[in-house]
């Protein structure tokens, strides 16, 4: 079971439910949690852990070889992305703009342009308390994070066997590095917080799980401030809300502290029991 925790936007408490759930379910199943934000990960800042092993990443971009090169700009007419170009009698390739797809190196008619390793960043595994936890960090300048995210979902797959639920901390919004986050999902989770902000951005991440056919559902975090819109939005399109994390000034101090919630507040752990309900109940094949 894949379960990918996103939001529509950042600072909805994202994080928060990944690492507060990965221990509430380690107390019976076996985890592995995923941080996907790999621009600014942070799910390892709430977690004890005890590096296992790391591991460099890089991604594949071309390289111009001017000598087998005749200058046709057959490279620069199939980039869809404008990371090559023809500049006089110069290939020029911006390895920032490159998405790997091959298109150039394959088509050009004189093999001038191989495809060769760039460092992008780190994966890490940790041990953590009583599950698994894998990060993924770009180098500082990088910019493409989907290379890395399919990496690191790859690397899961190949770890962790179907007897494991793999939780994925998504990346915040809804544009590329979401989609490839949640993409093979078997359910998303999204959370959300009862402000109009709040909604805007859920309803940009519910028609993102819409068009990508997933299952999902809700979780209200900070529930107690705001308005009831979110409440109403979610009543009104049909969507189940899983739990409502209450707003608290204890719940604060814990996050500020890097501490996990629901070990001290009993109301935490029975949303998350409702949550985890909600999981089995799609693991044995229907809603809880
Ligand atoms: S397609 Fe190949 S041969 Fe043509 S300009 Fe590009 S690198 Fe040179
Ligand atoms: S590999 Fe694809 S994205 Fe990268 S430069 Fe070549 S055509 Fe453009």
């Amino acid at each position: 079971m894949k379960v990918a925790i996103a939001s529509g936007k950042g600072g909805t408490g994202k994080t928060t439910l990944s690492t507060n759930l990965a221990s509430y379910l380690a107390q019976d199943h076996a985890i592995v949690l995923t941080d996907l934000d790999v621009e600014e990960p942070n799910s390892g800042l709430f977690i004890e852990k005890t590096l296992k092993y790391e591991q460099k990443r890089s991604r594949m971009v071309p390289v111009w070889e001017s000598s087998t090169c005749t200058l046709c700009g057959r490279c620069q007419q199939v980039c869809n992305f404008h990371a090559v170009i023809k500049l006089g009698r110069e290939i020029m390739v911006f390895p920032e703009l490159c998405h790997g797809c091959y298109a150039c190196s394959e088509l050009c008619p004189h093999n001038a342009l191989p495809m060769q390793p760039t460092p992008m960043g780190t994966l890490t595994a940790s041990a953590a308390g009583g599950f698994d936890f894998i990060e993924s960090r770009l180098d500082v300048g990088q910019e493409q994070a989907v290379p890395l995210i399919a990496q690191t979902l790859a690397h899961v797959d190949e770890h962790y066997g179907d007897e494991v639920i793999k939780l994925y901390d998504c990346p915040p919004g809804t544009s590329c590095p979401v989609i490839e986050s949640i993409k093979d999902a078997d359910i998303v989770i999204l959370i959300t917080e009862p402000t109009p902000f709040g909604l805007h951005d859920l309803s940009l991440a519910v028609e993102t799980a819409r068009k990508l056919g997933k299952e999902f559902a809700v979780v209200i975090n900070r529930h107690g401030i705001g308005d009831d819109g979110v409440a109403e939005y979610c009543s009104r399109e049909g969507i189940k809300v899983l739990a409502k994390i209450p707003n608290s000034r204890k719940a604060a101090e814990l996050y500020s502290n890097g501490e996990l919630m629901y070990p001290h507040i009993p109301e935490i752990a029975q949303q998350l029991e409702q949550v985890s309900q909600y999981i089995m109940g799609q693991m044995n094949g229907g809603e809880a």
